[in-house]
């Protein structure tokens, strides 16, 4: 009974289509709904820090200073939540998995300020360094006013 058994499985998959893949020969297909790694359009980043705030591990950076969002791919479990809090709707989950590697590392984008957003942080700069200087001789000229009472 047994050898009938095996015969009829042999033949079965004699007849029938590989169930693996070609892969690396030929692209894999992610099955739908299958979670990827977290990209992102960094030109549309606003570097509001959401992203980094939601982020149940940790795995995101963002630096306003330098202008940079940087994420720990070993930290993401691609749970989505900085998908669905960016106000810019600039992360996005994408199919496909790291190249795998003996060293953990993070990937750093920088966000390149165009000329319009240079003038803007210039501009909000000087207005910055003018309200300071003006609560400083405020505060300066109150102090004087004391000294003559
Ligand atoms: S998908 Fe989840 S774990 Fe990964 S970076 Fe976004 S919030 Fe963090
Ligand atoms: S939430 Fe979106 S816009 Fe804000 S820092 Fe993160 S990626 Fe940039």
């Amino acid at each position: 009974m047994a050898i009938f058994t095996f015969a009829s499985t042999m033949l079965k998959q004699l007849f029938s289509k590989p169930v693996t893949t070609k892969y690396p020969a030929e692209p894999i297909q992610y099955p739908e709904g299958s979670r990827g790694h977290i990209d992102i359009d960094i030109q549309d980043c606003i570097r509001c820090g959401l992203c980094m705030m939601s982020c149940p591990t940790g795995a995101i950076k963002v630096d306003k200073a330098k202008n940079t969002w940087t994420i720990n791919r070993f930290d993401c479990i691609q749970c989505g939540y900085c998908t669905q809090c960016c106000p810019k709707k600039c992360l996005h989950i994408n199919p496909g998995y790291q190249t795998p590697g003996d060293k953990k590392y993070s990937i750093t984008e920088e966000h390149i300020l165009t000329e319009e957003e240079k003038q803007k942080a210039a501009e909000a700069e000087a207005k910055k360094k003018a309200a300071i200087a003006a609560a400083m001789a405020k505060k300066a000229a109150e102090a004087e006013a004391k000294k003559s009472e």
